[in-house]
């Protein structure tokens, strides 16, 4: 972090910043405060304007802007391109849910895992993004849309343990008191396999909900479909799961992408209900998603029917299953897309 980087700062280190420009400690508390509203220096009215003059003139106030936004006509979902102020541009998406709202954010610009179905990864990674860069999309969103983002979870663009220290940074400062107040419990943080990352998120003691992106169930067809299997293989990645498990005792969740043809049959299924009950022995949640096509990748996503199939052949076998029903069908919800066509539009002209 920069040291003038406003934003990404926790309270006492803004003190710190605040009090070197002269400012009494207790202004930093109300600056926290706006930044978290979404406001701009101009804005923030509370401030001296001396004050403020000085931010401008000495701070890096990274808040994202909202450079495109889509909203969905069947569901009300929302979705964002935001850019930030070096011009890189990410994805975020609003959701309503019967139980509150959520947003999915991004974690860094582009992504290194090469998966092969994923529309973020294929322009391979350009940067991590900031802890504020983070927190700004919550922010901005939850000043867009004027309703308070209840949820966030870390699965749009980008490998959030392949970018630890601000994904942990932007956690504790979304969840702080001070500003957005957002409940840990209520952050999701969904990962390809990353191991020692895993091992380090259980370090940190915070109480977030682990998602892994499992998405077949022999070590074969995982490195097909995800490089990452080859230095993380399904094995070691259950048993991290499961001292997750018995460190936070929170039940781990695992995203599971049907693709046609290459992980959708009953006895992958079969397969995937024996790993986890074998290999997992703990609780835990399957999110079966059937596969947004990404025109790049060759793909196709298997009918809603055989998806149904799948489902019920791992209910029948004793594992908790849902089918992620698709939200912001019409607005190129899935992560990576809005953000890819924009670069391919900007290379066009
Ligand atoms: N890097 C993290 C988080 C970002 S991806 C991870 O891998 O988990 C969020 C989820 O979307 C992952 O489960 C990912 O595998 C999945 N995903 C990526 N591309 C997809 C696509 N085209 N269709 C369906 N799911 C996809």
């Amino acid at each position: 972090m920069m040291n003038n980087e406003i934003m990404s700062m926790y309270p006492d280190e803004l003190e710190g910043f605040v009090t070197g420009l002269g400012e009494k400690p207790y202004r930093a508390k109300q600056l926290f405060a706006d930044m978290a509203k979404g406001y701009g220096i101009g804005e923030m009215t509370d401030l001296p304007q001396v004050f403020r003059a000085a931010l401008l003139e000495k701070a890096d106030y990274r808040m994202p802007r909202i450079a495109e936004k889509k909203v969905s006509k069947i569901d009300g979902t929302v979705k964002y391109l935001f850019e930030m102020t070096d011009g890189e541009c990410v994805e975020s998406v609003f959701m309503r849910y019967e139980h509150g709202t959520s947003l999915c954010v991004s974690s860094q610009a582009g992504c290194a895992m090469g998966c092969r179905f994923c529309a973020s990864t294929l322009l391979g990674k350009v940067r991590d993004l900031t802890a504020s860069e983070i927190y700004g999309q919550v922010v901005m969103a939850g000043r867009d849309t004027g309703e308070r983002v209840d949820g966030v979870v870390l699965m749009g663009t980008g490998e959030p343990l392949d970018n630890f220290d601000n994904v942990i940074r932007f956690i504790r400062l979304v969840s702080d008191k001070k500003g957005l107040g957002l409940g840990v419990r209520h952050i999701a943080l969904s990962t390809c396999g990353l191991i020692p990352g895993i091992r380090k998120l259980m370090e940190t003691g915070l109480p977030v909900t682990l998602s892994v992106s499992l998405h077949a169930s022999d070590d074969a067809t995982r490195s097909a479909l995800m490089p990452v299997n080859r230095a993380y293989g399904i094995s070691e990645l259950l048993d991290a799961c499961r001292e997750y498990f018995d460190m936070t005792g929170r039940r781990v969740t695992f995203e599971y992408t049907l693709i046609s043809g290459k992980n959708d049959s009953e006895e992958d299924a079969l397969k995937l209900a024996a790993l986890l009950k074998k290999g997992m022995r703990s609780p835990c949640h399957v999110n079966l998603i059937r596969l947004n096509d990404v025109r790049e990748t060759g793909l196709e996503a298997p009918s809603a029917e055989r998806a149904g199939r799948f489902g019920q052949v791992l209910k029948n076998s004793g594992i908790n299953a849902t089918i992620r029903r698709r939200l912001g069908a019409d607005v190129t919800a899935s992560c990576g897309q809005l953000r890819l066509r924009h670069i391919q539009q900007k290379e066009d002209t």
